[in-house]
């Protein structure tokens, strides 16, 4: 049996490899996932029977289109646009829109492959999708971002839909872009609501969605210090980024007691020993769209360093990667550890590579996964559509507290599936397998489709 359920998994993997050999980005996510598949698919032939793996790793429809827009000076520009519409055994496609200019299927195919597992660690009904643009949104005005959004949108819009596709912001994609597609789905097919998450809390937005990633991935991680006799207070912390997910993870961990040290952006980051100050940075990202090297003109204790904050050499308890994908490497994996870190938790997409993962697992880092530790911000997106379903809101603190018991939820199914399939403190393999078998069983119940 075990050389059944392994042989399947190699098999498909080369049927992946040959279809797509060009899209790292992806084979690397799907190569990631199978590695802690073995134990499954010993357990359970009729998973091999059906091929469900095969099925899984093909999308269900990859839409790309043209997005024309034109400049402030007047010319012509062309970007070009994705959504792939991966999976919805369990609900409609949910998943973000990505502006960068890395955005290609390969990065698009694998953001929307985790999105399915996380989707359904959220335990809510939605199933994965993911899209967006190689459109660089650095430099651009307002009005180029606007007319950007509304190109873009009037092409989606012929393929999403309440029940069968709702987008959301990712990298690059923030209130004032959700606002500008939202106009424009409204102008071509009506007032639906539901049709996007991330919304303006004046026209359907839900509380606590902006802050929702940052402060699940500070309540992810606290249950799995707590689950190692360990907890924030006075940990010291370093994050990556300063972006949406970073921004809140800052708040929420000094919060919990934590002293966050550092973020970064694309050029450099910040170390402040009295701890990073949340109001400066949202100031700074948030509303005058910034760069982080400014944090350290402002606040005194702070410097600043060009290059990752992966490669500095800095006394740390936690490391909370927020960037973005593989920005941890092996040799970061290796001073990450040197400097300190007992747990790593990503509240980026696969920030780590697979030789970072493996180096965490040989020096019995706790390791927190993306799918299962930043996945309080699609689930706020869902609780979005449940408010806008109902036509009501509910308050800040509601929305936060369910937020905080889905984020549990999702570490002790992560625990209970490790324990479960004999990979016990492997939250890596319990959250796959608890995401996947819940996918795999409402494909199995739906016959093959
Ligand atoms: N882009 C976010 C993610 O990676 C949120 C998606 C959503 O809210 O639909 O999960």
């Amino acid at each position: 049996i075990l050389s059944k359920a392994t042989d399947y998994l190699e098999q498909v993997y080369n049927v992946i490899e040959h279809r797509d050999p060009n899209q790292p980005e992806f084979l690397e996510a799907v190569h990631d996932f199978f590695k802690t598949m073995t134990p499954v698919f010993e357990a359970h032939p009729e998973y091999i029977d059906a091929n469900i793996l095969e099925r899984l790793t093909e999308p269900e429809r990859v839409i790309q289109f043209r997005v024309p827009w034109l400049d402030d000076a007047g010319h012509a520009r062309v970007n070009r646009g994705f959504r792939v519409q991966f999976n919805s055994a369990i609900g409609p496609y949910k998943g973000g829109l990505r502006l960068h200019p890395s955005v290609n299927l390969s990065i698009v195919k694998f953001l929307g492959f985790e999105q399915i597992f996380k989707n359904a660690l959220t335990g809510l009904p939605i199933g994965g999708g993911k899209g967006g643009s190689d459109f660089d949104p650095k430099g651009k005005s307002d009005n180029e971002i606007m007319r950007f959004c509304q190109s873009f949108m009037t092409e989606l819009s012929k393929y999403i839909g309440l029940d069968t596709d709702v987008p959301a912001g990712d990298i690059g994609v923030g209130g004032r872009e959700i606002g500008f597609l939202y106009g424009q789905y409204k102008r071509l097919r009506g007032a639906d609501r539901g049709i996007l998450t991330g919304k303006g809390l004046s026209y359907g937005g839900s509380l606590a969605r902006t802050e929702a990633t940052g402060y699940g991935l500070a309540y992810y991680t606290d249950e799995m210090l707590k689950a190692n006799g360990l907890n924030f207070a006075g940990q010291r912390v370093a994050i990556s980024g300063a972006g949406n997910v970073a921004t809140y993870a800052i708040q929420k961990v000094t919060e919990l007691g934590g002293k966050v040290l550092t973020c970064s952006d694309s050029n450099g980051y910040v170390v402040d020993e009295n701890g990073i100050d949340f109001e400066v940075v949202k100031q700074i990202k948030e509303v005058e769209r910034g760069r982080i090297k400014e944090y350290a003109d402002r606040v005194d204790s702070a410097t600043y360093n060009e290059g990752s904050v992966w490669s500095a050499r800095l006394a740390y308890d936690i490391a909370l990667p927020c960037a973005t994908q593989n920005e941890i490497d092996g040799d970061k994996a290796q001073i990450v550890i040197a400097n300190g870190a007992k747990a790593v938790a990503e509240g980026a997409n696969m920030p780590s590579t697979p030789e970072a993962i493996a180096a965490y697992q040989a020096a019995k880092v706790l390791y927190g996964p993306a799918k299962a530790a930043n996945a309080g911000g699609v689930a706020v997106s869902a609780l979005e559509m449940s408010q806008n379903s109902m036509r009501l809101s509910w308050t800040f603190d509601e929305v936060d507290a369910r937020l905080k018991k889905i984020m549990q939820a999702i570490f002790e199914q992560s625990v209970a599936a490790a324990d479960e399939y004999d990979v016990s403190g492997d939250y890596l393999s319990g959250a796959n397998i608890a995401g996947f078998t819940k996918v795999a069983d409402a494909m199995m119940a739906q016959g093959l489709v």
